[in-house]
Formats: C-alpha cells, sequence, structure tokens
C-alpha cells in the first residue's frame, strides 16, 4: 500500500496513447496527486497555465507535434513544474532530450523509456514529492515569480540593500561518507519577489560589471559562517570527525570568469583569510570549463598567482564545455566537477555512466580531485564508489540549506551536537 502524498500536488500528462496516459493517471491517483491527462498540446499548455501542475509527464513523440519544441515552449514560459519525459524512441534520442531539457534550465525528474513499469514512474513521483527538509532551498532552477523580469537597476539594489543570502550544500567523500566541505551557493532575498534563484541574475550581473560586488558579498557571508566550524577555538565535532580521516573541510566558491579581470582579487582574498584566520588550502573557486577558456593566457596568470598562494581551483560542469584537454591540463586546477547533467542520468543511460567514468578516470590520471555533482540517488552514488570518484555532492545527499540548517543537518547526520 502506498503513502498518500500531499494533495497540492497536481500532475499533468501529455500522451497520445490512452492506455499508457490512463495508466499513468491511476498510478499518480493512487500516490494521491491529482491528475490531468491530454492528447493536444494546445489543452496542455493551456492547463499549464490555467491549472498550474507542479508535475508534468510529456511524450516526446506524437504525431502533428515536436517534442524538442514542446520543451522550448515549457523553458520559454519558464515552465517550474517537475518534468518526467516519456517515449518510445530510443534510450539515447531520450537521454539525450534529458540533457537538453535540463540545459534549457527545467527541472527534470527522469526520463522513462516506453514501455515502463509501474514501479519506475512509482519511483520518479515519490521521490520528486517528498517534502525538503527544513531550511533547504526547492528545486534549483526555478525562477522566482512567474514572468519575474530583473532588471539591472534590482540587482544594484539588492546589493546595496545587502539582500544576497547563501546557502550551502555538503560534498562528502564517496568511500567513507565523511563530510569534505560545501559549495557556496547565492541565492537573493527580494522584498517584494521572495526568493530568486541564480539563474535569474548571475549572468546579468556578469554582463553588466556587477559580478565582482555580488562575489565579495557572498564572500563576505560564506567565509563568516565557514571559518569558525574550521578553527582551533571553535572547531565543529563533524570537522574534527573528518580531519581525524585526514579531510580538511573546504568552501567552494562560484566565480565568474569576468572576475578574472580583478587584479586586486587575489590579496583582498589573502587578506580576508589572514584576518579569519582560515588556512587559503580550504577555499576552492569552481569556475566553469568554458569560462576559463574565454581568456587562457589572462586565466593562466590569475589561477596561477591564486594556486601559488595556496588556494584551490575546480573546473565544474565538466564535460559540457568545448575546450581542447590540452589547454585545461595546462591550466593549475585541482578538481574536477562532472557535470550534474551526466550523473543524473547515470542509471537510465549507459553512455552518461561512460562519461562519468571517463572524466574520472582523466581526473585521477592527471592527480585531480574528482568530484560528481547531482547526486540524486543511492543507486548513484554506489557506482561513483566503485569506478573511485573521490566526492559526490546532490540532493541524495542535502540539498542547499541556509547556515543553520547545515548546522542541524551536519549534527543528525552525524550523530553530534
Ligand atoms: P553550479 O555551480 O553548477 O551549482 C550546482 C547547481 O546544481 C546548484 O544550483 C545546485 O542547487 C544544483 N544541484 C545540486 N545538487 C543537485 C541535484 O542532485 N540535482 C539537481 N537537479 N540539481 C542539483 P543553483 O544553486 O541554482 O545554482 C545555479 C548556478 O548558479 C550554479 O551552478 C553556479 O554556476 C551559479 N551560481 C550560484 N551561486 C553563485 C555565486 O555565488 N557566484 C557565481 N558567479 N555563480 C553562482
Ligand atoms: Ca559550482
Ligand atoms: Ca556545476
Amino acid at each position: 500500500m502506498t503513502t498518500p502524498m500531499h494533495p497540492t500536488h497536481r500532475f499533468l500528462i501529455l500522451d497520445d496513447d490512452p492506455l499508457v496516459g490512463q495508466t499513468m493517471q491511476f498510478i499518480a491517483e493512487d500516490l494521491g496527486l491529482e491528475t490531468r491527462l491530454t492528447n493536444s498540446p494546445a489543452d496542455f499548455f493551456e492547463a499549464l497555465e490555467f491549472w498550474a501542475p507542479t508535475h508534468i509527464a510529456v511524450d516526446l513523440i506524437m504525431p502533428d507535434m515536436d517534442g524538442v519544441q514542446v520543451m522550448k515552449q515549457l523553458a520559454d514560459n519558464g515552465c517550474k513544474a517537475r518534468l518526467i519525459i516519456t517515449s518510445g524512441v530510443g534510450a539515447r534520442v531520450l537521454d539525450a532530450a534529458g540533457r537538453s531539457a535540463i540545459e534549457r534550465g527545467l527541472d527534470i525528474v527522469g526520463v522513462l523509456s516506453k514501455p515502463f513499469t509501474a514501479g519506475e514512474l512509482r519511483r520518479l513521483l515519490v521521490g520528486s514529492t517528498a517534502p525538503a527538509p527544513a531550511g533547504s532551498s526547492p528545486a534549483t532552477t526555478a525562477a522566482a515569480a512567474p514572468g519575474l523580469d530583473i532588471d539591472l537597476a534590482d540587482i544594484r539594489q539588492g546589493l546595496s540593500r545587502r539582500e544576497f543570502r547563501v546557502v550551502y550544500q555538503p560534498k562528502i567523500a564517496c568511500e567513507s561518507g565523511l563530510l569534505s566541505g560545501f559549495e557556496a551557493l547565492v541565492r537573493w532575498v527580494h522584498p517584494d519577489y521572495g526568493p530568486i534563484w541564480p539563474a535569474s541574475f548571475i549572468q546579468l550581473a556578469e554582463e553588466h560589471g556587477l559580478i565582482d560586488a555580488l562575489t565579495e558579498q557572498v564572500l563576505d557571508l560564506a567565509l563568516e559562517w565557514f571559518a569558525p566550524l574550521c578553527s582551533e577555538a571553535t572547531r565543529h565535532p563533524v570537522a574534527a570527525l573528518s580531519a581525524a580521516a585526514g579531510i580538511d573541510l573546504s568552501l567552494s566558491v562560484n566565480i565568474s570568469a569576468k572576475t578574472l579581470n580583478d587584479l586586486d582579487l587575489i590579496d583582498r582574498l589573502v587578506e580576508r583569510c589572514t584576518r579569519l584566520q582560515l588556512a587559503p588550502a580550504r577555499l576552492i573557486f569552481e569556475l566553469t570549463e568554458t569560462s576559463a577558456m574565454d581568456n587562457p593566457m589572462a586565466s593562466l596568470d590569475l589561477l596561477t598567482r591564486l594556486r601559488m598562494k595556496g588556494f584551490h581551483l575546480s573546473i565544474d560542469d565538466f564535460g559540457t564545455g568545448f575546450s581542447s584537454l590540452l589547454q585545461l591540463v595546462r591550466l593549475p586546477f585541482s578538481e574536477i566537477k562532472v557535470d550534474k547533467s551526466f550523473v543524473m542520468t547515470a542509471m537510465h543511460s549507459e553512455e552518461s555512466r561512460t562519461v562519468v567514468k571517463s572524466i574520472v578516470d582523466l581526473g585521477r590520471s592527471l592527480g585531480l580531485r574528482t568530484v560528481a555533482e547531482g547526486v540524486e540517488t543511492a543507486e548513484v552514488l554506489g557506482f561513483l564508489g566503485n569506478i573511485g570518484c573521490h566526492l559526490a555532492q546532490g540532493f541524495h545527499i542535502a540539498r542547499p540549506m541556509t547556515g543553520e540548517a547545515t548546522l542541524r543537518w551536519m549534527g543528525e547526520r552525524y550523530g553530534v551536537t
């Protein structure tokens, strides 16, 4: 017997095969979701707007309709519902569609290759409707209010009123499960619009020279939260637990390629660390693969100087860029982060598993630490352990949480207070 889920979950299904559609409806209703089924894209988009489903399932291949177009339209509409893609096409095409949905910023919970079992659908629905723990942030790709139109003046105002907050997502060692550190992720708590996710403002801030100011505010908040966990006098018991196994907790901060032009950055970083008595080796700067390649020479200078001061560098979203391996090897990275689009689909796609394993092997052979992000299930975590990936980050371990909630999570997970 299944436990009924929250009654406000609404599941909208677009499928032209009535048998499949009705079966999905039965399964979802059995789980306590309200459902609607349609075989018409026009009805589907109307229901999307007026019924505001929390979950949708889209069949990619239907007569008179292009599934890729539907996904594009979903993305253009800023759709925040959790998306399940279904189809009878081959697994490769379905995987590619899944990755493209992720790239478009859609909140995809999984792909189901027809014929799928009731269990497979149930697992996706149950997994994606579980309530998030207190203090954690909701699905990552969601924008704030629908149709939210952020402009530059808003960001300037947000910065001057210091409305930006930082949430933390834990990273653990795949093998031992010990805590290895956190990634700091920015959130904007707007007085009128509520929480706004980075996808809605980072690019704009980058394009208009506001990203350095934003990074400064993120660093202010994150370092102030993080430093006491490590400092000898106030060290957190979970930090001590990791230290006993040779792991010094680290804090990862995302930096934009634009920031690489900021020549004073290093001095200010060193000054901050000295003031907080934090060893630079505890800080990891994450740069996306593509951004590091925009200007390889400037990157090389600044990144080398950062490394010389003891800071660590991570290549983020690895596997999605188009850089040459040679350039990558030349830059002084210490960590490689496998992009979540491959990690999230690892259990459904042989191709994704191959990509994840190749990147992990590459990282290891270059002497880099390997991190997989987007770990959403125990199964994926097990797979990562088997292929020798060092660290894991993802919803299966914890969602990004406020500083306070992170401390609670540490206490609960590792049984200390
Ligand atoms: P990212 O650096 O790749 O960060 C990881 C994103 O994946 C985060 O989204 C995180 O919430 C999400 N995530 C983590 N685990 C899972 C999982 O298991 N499943 C799924 N589906 N998603 C997961 P978030 O917080 O929305 O951040 C989006 C992007 O915004 C970040 O991607 C990063 O590029 C950028 N960003 C965030 N904070 C900052 C910042 O302070 N400065 C700069 N320059 N960029 C930032
Ligand atoms: Ca990152
Ligand atoms: Ca990433």
